[in-house]
């Protein structure tokens, strides 16, 4: 079945475009990385490309190199911001995988020893809690 066009309005779009507010600790040409509002773990953070694509499936592969250039950078400063003994990425595409923002996105998460990630899309995290956990990050990457 062919999968449905990209939507200019979909959430991370108008994140891109600053019309709705992130949590944000890097920006590039091609890259930006901000909080995720529904955390899996403190920390988890999204790494999303500029270019428009739905997900991997659809996207230009010149996305790549610059995309995870910047998740390996955003992976190493979580793991350092929150002294995480590991970090999971992870990455949907389209609703049977469990992807619902149709941005190409890749999460980030740090990971601590024995302890389970939280549900996906659970609950909204505090804008205070975000905001200091972004500042880590930030300081983390020098920024
Ligand atoms: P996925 O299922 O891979 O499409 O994940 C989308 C992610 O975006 C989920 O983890 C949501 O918690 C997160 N999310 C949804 N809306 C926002 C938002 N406005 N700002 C930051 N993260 C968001």
């Amino acid at each position: 079945m062919a999968e449905a066009a990209y939507d200019t309005d979909n959430i991370f779009a108008k994140i891109l475009r600053g019309e709705i507010p992130s949590h944000r600790v890097y920006e590039d040409e091609a890259v930006i990385a901000f909080m995720d509002v529904m955390p899996q773990g403190p920390g988890h953070t999204l790494v999303v490309p500029k270019a428009p694509s739905r997900n991997l499936l659809d996207a230009d592969p010149s996305t790549f190199g610059p995309l995870f250039t910047v998740v390996q950078k955003v992976a190493l400063a979580v793991k350092e911001a929150f002294g995480a003994d590991g970090v999971t990425v992870m990455q949907f595409n389209e609703p049977a995988s469990g992807q619902t923002v149709y941005h190409l996105h890749v999460h980030v998460i740090p990971r601590f020893d024995d302890i389970p990630l939280k549900p996906h899309t659970g609950g909204m995290e505090k804008p205070e809690i975000l905001a200091g956990n972004a500042e880590k990050i930030r300081t983390a990457l020098g920024n």
